[in-house]
C-alpha cells in the first residue's frame, strides 16, 4: 500500500511513540498546554455524493502542530487524552472550531464532528452542543456527530438520554466505523441514529473479496430500509466508487475524492 507524507509514518510508529510511562505523562502534559496554546488544528476532507461527486459535507479531523514533534496525527495523542479525560476539553475545542468553519465557509453542506464516549458519558454534551449551535447561528441539521459504536453506549442510559436531547435538538447522529463493533444493530434500534458510516475495512476488499462486496451491498439495503443514511469510508479508487455506484450506494468518502486538508473550502482532488 503506498504510503506517502509524514502523517502515515505514525500509522505503524504509533505504539512505539509512548514506550514508556513517563513519556506519556509528558505528553499529558504537553497536550493540556496545546489546547489551550492553539496547537491544535482542525483538517477537514469532503464527503460526496458518488453521482456528481458534489460535496455533501466534511469531516473535521483533529490534528496536533506539535512544536518539536511536528503535524501528529490522532492516533498520536487522542488515547492520552481519553486516558487523562483531555477528551472533554479537546472535544470541546473540535466542536467550537468546526461549527466555526462551517458557519464561515460558503459551503452549504454538514460539518461532521467525532465525538468519543468519554464525553458522551459525561453529562453536559447537548446543552454544550446547543450553546455552541445558538453561539454561532448554524443550523442544527447542518451538524453530524460521529460515534463509534462502542458497547457502554448502548447500555448506559445517561448516554442514550443524552443521544435523545441532541436529537432534539436536531442535530444528525451517525455511528462511525460501523461493523467493526460490537452493537451495530441494536445501536440503529434503540437510538436515533441517522446514519451510518461504513468501515474503511469492507472498503478495500470490494471487487476483490466477494464478502465485501455482498456486506457493503446488504448494509446499503439496510440504510433503505431503515431510511438512514449511508456514507462508506475509506474509497480510494475509481473502480471502488463504480462498485459502490453500482449497488446503490450514493455517498462516499475517501482520499479519492480528496483527503484531509487544512482549508474547509478545499475543493476534492
Ligand atoms: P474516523 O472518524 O474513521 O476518520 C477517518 C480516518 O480515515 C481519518 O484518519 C482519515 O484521514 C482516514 N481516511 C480518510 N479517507 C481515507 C482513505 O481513502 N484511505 C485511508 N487509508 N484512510 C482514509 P485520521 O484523521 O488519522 O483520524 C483517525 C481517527 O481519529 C478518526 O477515525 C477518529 O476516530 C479519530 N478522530 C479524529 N479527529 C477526532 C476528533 O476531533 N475527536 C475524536 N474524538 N476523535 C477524532
Ligand atoms: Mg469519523
Ligand atoms: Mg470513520
Ligand atoms: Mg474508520
Amino acid at each position: 500500500q503506498a504510503k506517502r507524507g509524514g502523517r502515515d509514518r505514525w500509522d505503524t510508529a504509533g505504539p512505539e511513540v509512548l514506550r514508556t510511562a513517563a513519556e506519556r505523562l509528558d505528553l499529558e502534559h504537553e497536550l493540556r498546554i496545546a489546547i489551550s496554546d492553539g496547537e491544535l488544528e482542525l483538517h477537514f476532507q469532503p464527503i460526496v455524493g458518488l453521482t456528481g461527486q458534489r460535496v455533501i459535507g466534511r469531516e473535521a479531523l483533529v490534528r496536533w502542530r506539535h512544536p518539536v514533534r511536528g503535524m501528529m496525527p490522532p492516533v498520536a495523542f487522542l488515547p492520552v487524552a481519553e486516558e487523562s479525560g483531555l477528551i472533554v476539553e479537546l472535544g470541546a475545542w473540535v466542536l467550537r472550531a468546526a461549527v466555526r468553519a462551517a458557519v464561515t465557509s460558503q459551503e452549504p453542506g454538514y460539518v461532521a464532528v467525532n465525538v468519543s464516549p468519554n464525553q458522551l458519558l459525561r453529562p453536559g454534551l447537548a446543552d454544550q452542543v446547543h450553546l455552541v449551535l445558538a453561539a454561532s447561528g448554524l443550523e442544527p441539521g447542518r451538524l453530524v456527530l460521529e460515534l463509534t459504536e462502542s458497547v457502554v453506549l448502548s447500555t448506559a442510559p445517561a448516554a442514550r438520554e443524552e443521544l435523545e436531547r441532541l436529537h432534539a435538538l436536531g442535530v444528525r447522529i451517525v455511528v462511525d466505523d460501523f461493523g467493526t463493533g460490537f452493537s451495530a444493530l441494536s445501536y440503529l434500534r434503540d437510538l436515533p441514529v441517522s446514519g451510518i458510516k461504513v468501515d474503511r475495512s469492507f472498503t478495500s476488499g470490494l471487487g476483490e473479496d466477494p464478502r465485501c462486496d455482498r456486506i457493503v451491498e446488504a448494509l446499503a439495503g439496510l440504510g433503505r430500509g431503515l431510511g438512514i443514511d449511508v456514507v462508506v469510508e475509506g474509497v480510494e479508487t475509481e473502480h471502488q466508487a463504480a462498485l459502490l455506484a453500482g449497488i446503490g450506494v450514493e455517498h462516499a468518502q475517501g482520499y479519492l475524492f480528496g483527503r484531509p486538508g487544512p482549508s474547509y473550502e478545499l475543493l476534492p482532488a
